[in-house]
């Protein structure tokens, strides 16, 4: 051969050399800052400084023991591979709330924001005392605390369930023990907490889209009108009070239709674990969900406000009476979220 030829393969190999120079530090960076909109499939999240079983164990133990007897903890049973199904309960009031986290273990910051909550329902702050007046708030950090620990979002059963799918077969232990939880304490009103996997735009704008309402898991045609417009109320005193504070852009969750979902079937009943009966007539009049966005633990703080800020706009309307007066005209008009993923366009 020539040493053209050679040439030509040292021009190849140098013109190789000079775009892996040029490629490789914009590959290593993700192509958004963290804290962006993107989480990007290698970007390093810690879970270092998110709360795992064992600080929600000691957490809850602190928190009942400098309650002055405001918070009682307790187990509703164990998991699949014999954790605590830990929840606290707070307030006397003749009214049930049930607040639920991390019903999908790699979901990271929805314990830390319930923990904050519960917190702040056991301190002497005068909203505080007047929400443990009115509810009794079940608190419930770490449904799935095998799944959190193996931070994946179902059980760690070889069924590998989702646990916000099975309050229709029931096939796993948290499911039957929190069901028998919700018929003992009998909620009017649940909310559980989520993160979305990415963080899309609102529909029809460039604006990141950092938290989803979920007011309904299931068609409003299987809710009862009580059910259906106090999920709008809920929905809405939660999208007011996130955009009090300019915490976030809001959109709705996509529609979905979920029967077996643990809210879905806190308002339908009619299912039961193996051996029980199904409860006659729900006493849940209300069960909306939220989805914060999801990034690495720079934003730490802003995601639990994202959780903690309307669930706490929710509790105290519950309590002062106004939930009853809370204008839902502006539910229609809620935008949706860009359904593609994001930084993909
Ligand atoms: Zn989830």
């Amino acid at each position: 051969m020539t040493s053209r030829s050679h040439r030509g393969l040292r021009a190849l190999a140098l013109t190789a050399a000079v775009l892996a120079a040029t490629i490789t530090p914009v590959a290593a960076e993700p192509a958004q800052n963290p804290g962006g909109p993107c989480v990007q499939p290698d970007q390093n999240v810690s879970r270092a400084s998110v709360a795992g079983y064992a600080d929600v164990v000691t957490e809850l133990d602190r928190i009942e023991h400098t309650s002055h007897g405001a918070v009682t903890v307790a187990s509703a049973g164990t998991s699949g591979e014999g954790r605590q199904l830990l929840y606290a309960t707070v307030g006397t009031g003749p009214k049930t709330f049930w607040l639920q986290a991390r019903i999908h273990g790699d979901e990271l910051h929805s314990t830390e924001a319930a923990l904050q909550i519960l917190r702040h329902l056991a301190s002497g702050d005068p909203d505080a005392r007047r929400i443990r007046e009115a509810l009794t708030v079940v608190v419930i950090p770490m449904y799935n605390p095998d799944g959190a620990e193996a931070n994946i979002r179902q059980s760690t059963t070889p069924t590998r369930t989702d646990l916000n799918r099975d309050w229709e077969n029931f096939v796993q232990r948290e499911s039957v023990a929190f069901w028998k939880l919700w018929r003992a304490t009998r909620p009017e009103l649940a909310l559980d907490m989520h993160h979305m996997s990415q963080a899309p735009v609102v529909n029809g704008t460039d604006d990141l889209n950092q938290f989803q309402i979920g007011a309904r898991s299931i068609d409003p045609s299987r809710m009862t009108a009580e059910q259906w417009l106090t999920n709008r109320r809920m929905t809405m005193r939660s999208a007011e009070a996130i955009d009090r504070y300019g915490l976030a852009n809001v959109a709705h969750y996509p529609v979905i239709d979920i029967t077996n979902a643990a809210l879905s079937r806190m308002l339908m009943s009619g299912t039961a674990p193996a051996g029980e009966q199904p409860v006659a007539v729900s006493p849940t009049k209300g069960a909306i969900f939220y989805e914060v966005r999801s990034v690495g633990q720079k934003s730490n703080g802003q995601l639990e406000n994202l959780f903690r800020v309307p669930a706490l706009a929710v509790l105290n309307a519950v309590a002062d009476g106004t939930l009853g007066a809370q204008d839902v005209s502006g539910y229609g008009a809620l935008p949706f979220a860009s359904g593609q993923e994001c930084g993909a366009h």
